[in-house]
């Protein structure tokens, strides 16, 4: 059994590993000549093209794939259940006056995750023959939305599954919302007096409070407030653990950890609790170790030492109960089942088995009664249910045809980028663009030393960018794009307006590079003959994503369709449910999108909530502007204008019908 699960993760690796000695790129760099492909008439582009080039399997079963027309669909109930085709389903929300951008969530996705982490844990349980059970908690800050948090606490009930708070305001949601008696209500984060009191109060409630203790000081009011009501309260200790993280969040582990307590601080908690005569208060052991674990490995080293740790807490004379395992379980962002930080090399069945078979093995070494599972698995339940959906406005293109020609005599420079233009080949590609640039380089320091006219310059760079686009079009040809070209893809790649705020949208992807799958909702079985990049709607120049998905590492521009006339053109963002919500800002002040839920019935779907996004007047008010007076402002301006004769009346009052519209309006833009 050991094997088994040892042979997964040696394989992704291996698989890793492979690909990396055989990187394409590293041929070209050692000059392996690169055949050129004679251009043979191409098949026609299919699904199956599409599916393959935005990996859609990879990171969307059982959710999410292809259908024959061309269009995305959703499955929300996984395997089992109908699908809806997502591009009908935006077509007819837009004709209810739900505009883009729109997020749709798909509560049957949030209940399908549920199940099939409880529905793993069972079988792990079963199959390793552990005597205790698994109680999962969802913790409210990967999403705090209402109607989501009510989905986790109904969809969760068969399974007991509890809410995870990590700060006061959090707790406060957990404890009005969770109504389940059994389900595990963990309070993490930091405690004053009244947190803990209120949380020790909630077990009057009939729930299931368990304080976790993070630092060293709560023990002291844990006691004082324990004393002060007459409750036995449930109290769990987070370690700082040895086994390290990796990747972004490495950090949460380790003794410079910002939460949890070091060994000797747990051994300080057990004596004060110890000379207080509540050490059967003790129930829990937690630790967080960090989100997104892309390598099994690191799951099971922290998973060993936590197991040696609860033993050693029971032998200690605590009442020991549960393991909490925290956050970490990963999602396969790009759907290659590595250990790339966006991917992960487990599923959640091998995640369940290690950690079933590991504590199994600690405990019953020491003859000790397991303990009840817990993990508080956030991004693994919360990315799939949400789907993104966001219009393209525009497109600008890298302008590549010849200059027009001329009677009079070229400059020197201008007539080399001519030659260095005629005489590109699939044989001399690579020298051609290194000439083209050091052409242009010199035109460029030319023209500032007034040896060369505006005119000249202009056609210098019409001519070098007309060789850039020949040595692309060959260089694709190619088996492998060459290293040194792979920039002049980037530079030519097209720049797609989308109306969206990456800011208020994907904040991730803005603040610490976090992948997400993106790709066209629609035309699917047409060649997307773009490449491009996608800048968002904000002024600043961050409000981009260049950076996508791939099998190795990532691309820098998207695969797209170019633009038809008066046709809109729809782009999905995927597996952004879990942080983005909350963490979006109001950056340039646009605001939440339009939201809605979707539940899928046996006759279609039906819509479940309709949460409009922020309008105008919404998002000046979180910045202290009163509507009232700002139209009161513009009013006075428009009278004062009037009598200066500066303004017609029809001009006043189309401007302050304009202002005022606006203001009760969306803040993305109109189609
Ligand atoms: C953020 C956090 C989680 C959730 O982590 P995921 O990786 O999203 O599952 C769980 N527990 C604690 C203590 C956290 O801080």
């Amino acid at each position: 059994m050991e094997l088994e699960r040892a042979e997964i993760t040696v394989t992704a690796e291996l698989d890793r590993l492979l690909k990396n000695t055989v990187d394409p790129k590293d041929k070209a760099k050692v000059g392996v000549k690169n055949q050129h492909q004679p251009e043979r008439p191409k098949a026609p582009w299919t699904i199956e093209d599409s599916e393959n080039l935005y990996r859609i399997q990879g990171w969307g079963e059982p959710y999410f794939s292809i259908n024959a027309a061309g269009h995305v669909t959703v499955a929300p109930q996984g395997d089992r259940g109908g699908s809806l085709d997502l591009y009908e389903l935006v077509t007819s929300l837009q004709q209810r006056n739900l505009a883009l951008p729109l997020l749709i969530r798909f509560s049957d996705i949030l209940e399908h995750r549920i199940e099939r982490l409880n529905a793993c844990f069972a079988k792990a349980i079963a199959r390793y023959n552990y005597g205790g059970v698994y109680k999962g908690v969802f913790p409210v800050k990967c999403n705090q939305q209402k109607h989501l948090i009510e989905d986790l606490v109904k969809f969760g009930k068969p399974y007991q599954f509890g809410l995870e708070a990590g700060s006061k305001p959090e707790l406060m949601i957990a404890i009005a919302m969770l109504n389940n008696p059994g389900a595990l209500l963990i309070c993490n984060g930091y405690k004053d007096r009244e947190y803990i009191e209120t949380a020790m109060l909630a077990q009057k409630l009939d729930q299931t409070p368990i304080i976790v203790l993070e630092q060293i000081e709560e023990v002291e009011i844990a006691i004082e407030a324990a004393k002060a009501l007459g409750i036995k309260p449930n109290l769990g200790v987070r370690a700082k653990l040895n086994a390290k993280g990796i990747g972004r969040w490495g950090v949460s582990s380790g003794d410079r950890a910002k939460f949890g307590l070091t060994i000797p601080e747990i051994i300080m908690v057990v004596d004060k609790l110890k000379a207080v005569d509540m050490i059967d208060s003790l129930q829990l052991l937690h630790f967080h170790i960090g989100s997104q674990i892309s390598s099994i490995s690191v799951i099971k080293d922290a998973i060993g030492e936590a197991s040696k740790i609860y033993v050693e807490l029971v032998q200690l004379g605590a009442n020991m109960k549960y393991l909490d395992v925290g956050g970490g379980l990963g999602i396969d962002y790009d759907g290659s089942q590595t250990n790339f930080h966006a991917s992960k090399n487990y599923d959640l069945q091998n995640y369940a088995n290690d950690i079933v078979a590991e504590v199994r093995e600690t405990c019953s070494d020491k003859n000790i009664p397991v303990p009840t599972l817990i993990s508080e698995s956030g991004r693994a339940i919360a990315s799939h249910q949400s789907v993104l959906i966001f219009d393209v406005l525009s497109t600008c293109e890298v302008r590549t045809d010849l200059p027009p020609p001329t009677t009079n005599p070229e400059h020197q420079i201008v007539r080399n980028l001519w030659e260095t233009y005629e005489s590109i080949t699939p044989e001399n590609f690579r020298e051609a663009f290194y000439d083209a640039n050091q052409f242009k380089e010199e035109a460029l320091s030319r023209f500032k030393f007034g040896y060369l006219t505006l005119t000249e310059r202009s056609r210098a760079e019409q001519l070098y960018w007309a060789c850039c686009q020949k040595i692309l079009d060959i260089a694709k040809r190619e088996e492998y794009m060459p290293e040194d070209l792979e920039e002049l893809e980037q530079i030519m790649a097209s720049i797609y307006y989308i109306n969206l705020s990456v800011f208020q949208s994907a904040p991730d992807s803005w603040a610490i590079d976090q992948l997400f799958p993106i790709m066209p909702i629609h035309r699917l079985g047409e060649e997307p003959t773009r490449r491009g990049i996608l800048a968002d709607l904000t002024c600043d120049s961050d409000g981009k994503i260049d950076q996508f998905i791939d099998l190795k590492d990532v691309k820098h521009v998207l695969e797209l369709h170019p633009l038809e006339a008066k046709e809109p053109y729809y782009l999905g963002l995927f597996l952004g449910g879990a942080y983005q919500e909350i963490m979006g800002n109001l950056h340039n002040l646009f605001g939440d999108t339009n939201a809605v839920h979707i539940k899928i019935t046996p006759k279609g779907y039906k819509i479940e909530h309709v949460v409009k996004g922020d309008t105008m007047t919404e998002v000046v008010g979180y910045v202290q502007y009163d509507v009232e007076d700002l139209i009161e402002s513009i009013r006075q301006k428009a009278e004062q204008a009037l009598l200066e004769n500066r303004i017609e009346i029809g001009e006043a009052q189309r401007l302050l019908q304009n202002y005022e519209h606006s203001l009760s309006q969306y803040t993305y833009l109109a189609p």
